[in-house]
């Protein structure tokens, strides 16, 4: 791949730099990496990795310019994240060609992960004046009591390979309006598509009064970088994206310095398949959210729970719609598997696919490697879908490549407890016409996840709502709704405008 125009002014002797603290582009003191395109497997470009004492530099420069750009008032902060906005729907295409390159993802898709970012711009800039606090009744007379959101502090964002610029930017352009400046740990496959992201900023930051020179910085390199940023106190707040192992380690050391952190993690998505379902909507729902991004999303279809009359027609129709799948390279017009990201991940898929037969599944078609019709040195595979009796131990895991299973359920209850009945919840959904089954599985007694749908498959959120889940997929909400609120702090202001000194609960001190 040539070089992208994005990438050169933060290039130091041809090779990427291992931080960017605001304009500043460092050349890494850590080890080298390598990272391979998963398209053909060849190498990227060299991206050397920063140093603990680098990732020290990134959080002092943040910290700093956190200090001037809090002072800077809300709809103005906004104003910057509008001209981002602009600036990244002008480079779409080049941004989207990262996408591709680095994480594999076939054109459509990567240019849509870019939509989602020009699209969460303009949800920031309308909350930039919208940061609204309460006025809530006080309990003494002549007092008012005031509930006010103040910026954070500098925050630290940890992103997974399979969402390389819209998890950053879901975190980073509400981040920017509510006040806080960023510090980026993107992952070690996507280094290059942080590093033009993030310039997206810097040429906005550059001609922008106010903008002070630290608000976005990357700092590049493996889990021993996010290590060091994470353990920092001088972050309040960690929003981390990655598998659930990643998550744990994060809680854990953030927890025990009492910081705040926010968790994207794993998912093992199901959709419900009722009686009265409308099948063909179904499938071309199914095949999108089980082989869309290879089903490399966290929000991918892996448990299909079928009422038992549908599971042979829908199985039928399922595998006649895998057989003709476009498999190949994510760069060509009309491809719509790309590759897996690499060999380790599709061992992951075959182990699991053996586990499933030795838990008494039946292989319905895929999981075969594609070698012909694909680039020579990427990982290509047949989307899978195994039968299941029942609801067995691997289909508690999440397996990140496109294998689905189906079970059989004969009643609402059964299939219910069988959708929550993994240690995940993050997206769901059901097919079905029937108002009641609907509404029960978006009741209390439904669905336990954070993402629920009716009549539309697990992957594919807009950005207007909040998005996240529950259990091990770590509680934590990002994007639209109210999830702002996690990036500043609350302050509750009691103001005595009287002359007497009341106290609350009526207490009498000393008169
Ligand atoms: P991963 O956990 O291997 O890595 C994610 C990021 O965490 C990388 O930047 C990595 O360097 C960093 N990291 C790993 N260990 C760390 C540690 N101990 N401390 C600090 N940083 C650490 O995940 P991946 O393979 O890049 O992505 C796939 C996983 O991400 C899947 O489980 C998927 O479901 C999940 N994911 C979740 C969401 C969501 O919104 N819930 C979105 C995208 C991906």
């Amino acid at each position: 791949m040539n070089i992208s125009t994005l990438l050169l002014p933060n290039l130091i002797d041809g090779a990427a730099p291992g931080c960017v603290i605001g304009a500043k582009s460092i050349a890494g003191a850590g080890p080298v990496m390598n990272p391979k395109s998963p398209i053909n497997g060849q190498p990227t470009l060299p991206v050397s990795s920063c140093s603990t004492a680098q990732v020290g530099l990134a959080i002092v420069a943040a910290t700093g310019s956190f200090n001037s750009w809090r002072l800077v008032p809300a709809p103005r902060r906004g104003e910057l994240v509008r001209q981002v906005g602009d600036l990244v729907r002008k480079n779409k295409a080049e941004l989207a060609e990262l996408v591709c390159w680095e994480a594999g993802k076939i054109r459509a898709e990567a240019e849509g992960e870019i939509q989602e970012w020009i699209d969460v711009c303009e949800f920031a800039v309308g909350l930039s004046r919208q940061l609204y606090g309460n006025s809530i009744a006080s309990e003494r007379p002549e007092h008012h009591l005031i509930e006010q959101w103040q910026p954070l502090g500098p925050i630290g964002v940890i992103s997974a390979f399979n969402f390389p610029a819209a998890v950053w930017a879901w975190n980073a352009m509400v981040a920017l309006v509510c006040g806080d400046t960023i510090v980026w740990k993107p992952s070690e496959q996507t280094s290059l598509t942080a590093l033009a992201c993030h310039e997206m900023v810097t040429r906005v930051a550059a001609n922008f009064e106010g903008a002070p020179e630290a608000l976005s910085s990357v700092i590049i390199g493996d889990a021993e970088v996010g290590k060091s940023l994470v353990a920092d106190e001088r972050l309040p707040l960690i929003s981390a994206t990655g598998s659930t192992r990643m998550g744990r380690a994060v809680a854990e050391v953030v927890g025990a310095r009492l910081g705040r952190s926010l968790l994207e993690l794993g998912g093992n998505n199901a959709m419900i398949v009722a009686p009265s379902a409308d099948l063909d909507l179904a499938v071309r729902a199914i095949v999108f959210a089980a082989v869309g991004t290879c089903g490399q999303r966290c929000t991918s279809l892996r448990r299909l729970i079928v009422h038992r009359d549908h599971v042979h027609k829908l199985s039928k129709q399922l595998q006649s719609s895998y057989a003709s799948l476009p498999i190949g390279d994510p760069r060509e017009e009309g491809t719509l598997v790309g590759p897996l990201v690499n060999e380790a991940a599709f061992e992951r898929m075959q182990a699991s696919i053996e586990a499933a037969k030795e838990q008494g599944g039946t292989l319905l078609c895929g999981g075969e490697a594609r070698s012909e019709g694909v680039p020579a040195g990427g990982v290509y595979v047949e989307p899978a879908l195994v039968l299941m009796p029942e609801q067995t131990e691997v289909m508690r895991e999440e397996t990140f490549a496109p294998l689905t299973y189906v079970v059989p359920y004969d009643t609402l209850d059964e299939a219910i407890a069988m959708h929550n009945g993994v240690p995940q919840g993050l997206s769901s959904s059901i097919f079905t016409t029937d108002v009641r089954e609907a509404h029960r599985f978006m009741s209390a007694t439904g669905s336990d996840c954070g993402l629920v749908g009716v009549n539309i498959g697990t992957s594919g959120a807009e950005i207007g709502g909040a998005f996240g889940g529950e259990k091990e997929t770590g509680g934590g909400r990002e994007s639209g709704s109210d999830s702002w609120k996690q990036y500043m702090r609350r302050s509750t202001a009691t103001i005595n405008y009287g002359t007497a000194l009341p106290l609350a609960q009526g207490i009498k001190f000393g008169e």
